[in-house]
């Protein structure tokens, strides 16, 4: 037996809730893991609560994170012992996932957990720290540096954006958070935060074309934030779309890219390649100072996730949530 949090919608309605279930209920697959942690992602407060059609049939295990320890496997990659992490490949979306003491997975979509990383700290990252470092990979990539100026990161205080601004600030970059909190300053300054500006300057109908003043942007939020966001970067930047916090829309003019060459890049961590993962948390490993990780991640169990779930989509949480499977 083992214990795992199942949603499942009948007649009866959308419910998720923590049960006892028989081993063999376990989907067919070539690696059983023993998790020993997960995390609470945005996407997964979208599932757990019904918010959004994430979860493809039922009943499903939600999650789409866990580390842990392979108990058996039919993989030639692995072996019962080895310590593993699972992000993304629609795994709490199609395939069950890791909300769960237990989870049977394809061994393709498993990496090695980091040598210089705890299996806690492997999911205080997650996949929002996995898709911040994609982000800065991708501002790297255009060319972008320390030294060319301000780099926007929207949507702060959430886990994409608190391990956003942690790895920018650690390589030097001067960042400048956008968030609807600048009461709570103490905690993205402690992040590396230089500016602050309320996220209502951006998430209004603005103007085709804005002031010159973003080198980069990692933007969590879209809708009207990523557009003016795009409408202020300045001649030649980029900016690295990944997230929906404020709407899925797009409501933007085609001036900043035709006039200033501005580059948009949209980031995907749930079918990211395996070398690009393996990039990320490599250079998750070096560049995430763990006392920054430490202090914006707290702790919860299994029961505590539905309403842990409600309070994200609030934005009453901030930081990332790691989940302990066995309490
Ligand atoms: P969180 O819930 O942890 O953080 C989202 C943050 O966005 C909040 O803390 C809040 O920050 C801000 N926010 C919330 N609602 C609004 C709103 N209506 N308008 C403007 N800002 C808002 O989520 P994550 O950081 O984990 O994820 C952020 C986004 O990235 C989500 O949409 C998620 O689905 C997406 N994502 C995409 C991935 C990909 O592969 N492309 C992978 C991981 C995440 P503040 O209080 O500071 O304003």
């Amino acid at each position: 037996m083992f214990q795992a949090l199942l949603i499942d919608k009948d007649e009866a309605g959308y419910r998720s809730r923590l049960q006892s279930l028989e081993s063999s209920r376990l989907p067919e697959n070539d690696v059983t893991v023993q998790i020993a942690w997960s995390t609470l992602n945005y996407k997964d407060a979208l599932a757990i609560t019904g918010r959004a059609p994430v979860v493809r049939h039922f009943p499903m295990v939600p999650g789409i994170d866990f580390s842990g320890t392979v108990l058996e496997s039919h993989h030639p990659a692995w072996r019962p012992g080895d310590q593993v992490v699972l992000n993304g490949w629609g795994v709490g979306e199609t395939h069950w996932g890791g909300l769960a003491e237990r989870a049977r997975v394809k061994g393709d979509w498993l990496i090695r957990l980091p040598n210089t990383l705890t299996a806690r700290q492997s999911m205080a990252i997650g996949t929002a720290g996995y898709t911040a470092m994609l982000c800065v990979l991708a501002l790297e990539k255009h060319g972008i540096q320390p030294g060319d100026g301000e780099i926007l990161v929207t949507g702060a205080h959430g886990g994409v954006g608190s391990v956003a601004i942690a790895l920018l600030s650690a390589l030097g970059y001067a960042v400048t958070a956008s968030t609807g909190r600048t009461y709570e300053s103490s905690y993205l300054n402690m992040l590396g935060a230089r500016k602050l500006i309320d996220r209502a300057e951006l998430s209004a109908p603005g103007k085709a074309l804005g002031k010159e003043r973003w080198a980069g942007v990692i933007d969590t939020v879209g809708s009207h934030t990523l557009a003016n966001a795009c409408a202020s970067t300045r001649y030649g930047g980029a900016i690295a779309a990944c997230g929906l916090a404020g709407g899925m829309d797009f409501p933007a003019t085609v001036a900043p890219f035709i006039l200033r060459g501005v580059t948009l890049y949209g980031i995907d961590s749930v079918m990211a390649p395996v070398s690009l993962r393996q990039q990320a948390w490599k250079r998750l490993e070096r560049d995430l100072d763990k006392s920054r990780l430490g202090a914006m991640t707290s702790e919860i169990s299994l029961a505590d996730v539905p309403r842990v779930a409600e309070d994200l989509l609030a934005g009453r949480v901030r930081g990332r949530i790691v989940v302990n499977t066995t309490t």
